[in-house]
């Protein structure tokens, strides 16, 4: 299965894409994890990187495309895959629907998590990570770690996301209105558009998004 993830900052994405990828036996590929790995690795990417993540802008198409180009030829990738934070303006939509055409292969669905702003805030200024398992992340109320502060898998300090402070979130959100939004539309005309309410617990969310998989699979 192809699956794209939409959705605002925060809107769970990453958290349901790695319960879906394991699920549905697919890699999950986030260009927002791709690019943080870049920045600590200190490569060109990484380097081209930090200056607009850190301002809640967009890290430039070209940059994104070619990463996300790489990885879906990498061998994992060719039976199906899930991106999440990826595409995230019209420009990126089409380049992964141009990369499918080389493959000769298409998308199944683009899967939108709605929640509201004052839920996005709660949720960003709630998150904790770890810096050394990729991409674990934690609600400070509704998901904390078994010991405070620690994360449960390697027992590593919980971080907040440099650009989960307050007034990058806002930029970001302002971002994703403008840049990103309009994704709902393009894949509403392509008949791929799947809307889930993301404000319910994550196992709920998870449950509606496979049974609208299933849904969509079984009406052909
Ligand atoms: P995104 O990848 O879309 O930015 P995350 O998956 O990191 O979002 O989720 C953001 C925060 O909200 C995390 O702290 C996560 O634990 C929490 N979270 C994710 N899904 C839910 C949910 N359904 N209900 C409550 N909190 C959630
Ligand atoms: P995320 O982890 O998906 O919230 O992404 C964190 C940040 O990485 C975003 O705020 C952007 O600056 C950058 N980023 C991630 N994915 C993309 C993308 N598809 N296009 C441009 N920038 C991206």
């Amino acid at each position: 299965m192809r699956l794209i993830l939409l959705g605002p900052p925060g809107a769970g994405k990453g958290t349901q894409g790695l319960i879906l990828t394991q699920r549905l036996e697919i890699p999950k590929v986030s260009t927002g994890e791709m690019l943080r790995e870049a920045v600590v690795a200190g490569d060109a990417v990484g380097l081209a990187t930090k200056s607009f993540t850190d301002r809640g802008l967009l890290v430039p198409d070209a940059i994104v495309i070619e990463i996300v180009r790489r990885r879906l030829m990498q061998e994992d990738a060719r039976s199906g895959f899930l991106l999440d934070g990826f595409p995230r303006t019209v420009n990126q939509a089409v380049a992964v629907e141009a990369i499918l055409i080389e493959q000769k292969q298409r998308l199944d669905a683009a899967v939108e998590l709605k929640v509201s702003e004052a839920e996005i805030v709660e949720r960003i200024s709630n998150r904790r990570v770890c810096p050394n398992c990729v991409e674990r992340s934690y609600h400070l109320q509704l998901a904390p770690p078994r010991v405070s502060g620690h994360c449960d898998e390697c027992g590593s300090t919980l971080v907040q996301r440099d650009d989960d402070r307050a007034h990058v979130v806002r930029a970001r959100l302002r971002t994703y209105q403008e840049q990103t939004s309009p994704l709902t539309g393009y894949y509403l005309e392509r008949g791929l558009l799947v809307q889930v309410d993301g404000l319910r617990p994550v196992d709920e969310v998870t449950a509606s998004v496979l049974t609208a998989l299933e849904d969509r699979a079984r009406a052909g």
